[in-house]
């Protein structure tokens, strides 16, 4: 069996940490070559002495040189750098075979885009990456022969229930909709009277997933089903309106893929995002996860319902920042980051996040999105836009 050498790009995050516990169970298939955390310096050192990657990165230069102590002292080997450029570094490495690209938001865009040009296999949970930058992003992976593998687990469930080549459009191969569910967040059902008044650690207690702070916002608004909505329409080649969202509070059919011969392909699973991560590693092998097998009688039923957009704002505003096209989703996504980071400050509303993320939308900062600079400098102005709103509250 060949060794694959694999790079965790924020390694030390939720899907990080998931991830080195699969490659763990397999240490005849995986090795690592690098892992990467923004400032998490203590957790970085304890991953380096149980996998001992080749290259360690941190943002700081200060967090790298107290790590490389650290190392020295544990009489480790691993090379440890700083800085921007070493996390392009080692998503494009030589050596590298898959990159785990599990950075959140946009700070992940530059090294997964540097992986998908190395031609790598590129397991992508980091989905503001392809939000940002769509289509640029998608020919880039065409035209470097990159192997993108859906994690977020709607889209890794979806790319397993569409055939295997599915390349060229879904309706040439007679996928009529791709039924994208969602758990409904811990508000589900909550008016926005009552929804003004949430508190950060409130939104971030997820019923069924635990995951990183940003994305636990973002399921709390459902702007993560929007975000979702966008990242399906580039990875399948679907139009907004082949997808629905369909909310289903269990988290145990994980999406589905409609055919026009009237069938529909489930795949479900333990809400555990080590299934698809492991799936992603090995494709098109399966290898075990560590997840317990599924217990349909524990779960006894499944629910189905449609989504609450007026409650719920954010999941419309970015179904039609799709539909505008160009840098809108740029935009749309940096407004969200600044809202979301604000509120987990104490200095938003959590409906405020929706308001802030419509303001920006009516600056009109967007403009086609021909090339990589387009794209960062819509982020830019659009930030910009965001804190101004939020000084004037
Ligand atoms: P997290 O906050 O738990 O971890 C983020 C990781 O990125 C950490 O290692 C952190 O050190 C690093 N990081 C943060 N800011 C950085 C920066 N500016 N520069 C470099 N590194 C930085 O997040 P998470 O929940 O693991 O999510 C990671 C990505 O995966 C997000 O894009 C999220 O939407 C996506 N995702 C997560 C889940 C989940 O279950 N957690 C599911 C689907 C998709
Ligand atoms: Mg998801």
């Amino acid at each position: 069996m060949t060794l694959r050498r694999v790079t965790v790009l924020g390694a030390t995050g939720s899907i990080g940490t998931s991830t080195l516990d699969v490659l763990g169970r397999h240490p005849e298939r995986y090795r690592v070559h690098a892992l990467t955390a923004h400032r998490s310096r203590e957790a970085l050192l304890a991953q380096c002495r149980r996998h001992r990657p080749a290259v360690a990165v941190l943002d700081a230069e200060e967090d790298a040189s107290w790590l490389r102590g650290q190392l020295a002292e544990a009489g480790l080997a691993t090379e440890v750098r700083a800085g921007r450029e070493a996390l392009v570094e080692v998503a494009e490495a030589r050596e590298v075979d898959t990159v785990m690209a599990a950075i959140v938001g946009a700070a992940g865009l530059l090294p997964t885009l540097a992986a998908v040009k190395a031609g790598k296999r590129v397991l992508l949970a980091n989905k503001e990456a392809l939000v940002m930058s769509g289509a640029l992003f998608m020919d880039a992976v065409t035209r470097h022969g990159a192997t993108l593998l859906p994690i977020d687990s709607e889209h890794n469930a979806i790319y397993q229930c569409l055939p295997v080549e599915h390349r060229g459009g879904l309706r040439c191969h007679g996928v009529t909709q791709l039924l994208l569910t969602a758990s409904g967040g811990p508000f589900r059902g909550w008016s926005r009277d009552a929804l003004a008044r949430v508190t950060p650690d409130q939104a971030c207690a997820h019923p069924n997933w635990s995951m990183g702070r940003k994305i636990s916002v973002d399921s709390a608004t459902l702007m993560n089903k929007g975000l979702e909505l966008i990242e399906a329409c580039w990875l399948f080649d679907a139009r907004p309106d082949q997808i629905q969202v369909v909310v289903h509070p269990q988290s145990v059919i994980h999406s589905m893929a409609a055919y026009s011969d009237g069938s529909v392909i489930a795949q479900l699973g333990n809400p555990d995002m080590r299934t698809p991560i492991a799936y992603g590693l090995a494709w098109p092998e399966r290898i075990d996860a560590g997840v317990e097998a599924l217990d349909l009688f524990r779960v006894a039923r499944l629910d189905f319902e449609p989504a609450d957009e007026a409650a719920f704002p954010c999941l419309r505003l970015a179904r039609e920042a799709m539909a505008a096209g160009g840098t809108a989703p740029a935009v749309l996504n940096a407004a969200n980051e600044v809202a979301v980071e604000a509120f987990l400050a104490g200095r938003l509303g959590f409906t405020g996040i929706g308001d802030l993320v419509a303001r920006v939308r009516d600056e009109r900062l967007v403009a086609p999105a021909g090339d990589l600079e387009t794209i960062l400098e819509a982020d830019v102005l659009a930030r910009r836009a965001a804190h101004a709103w939020l000084a004037r509250q």
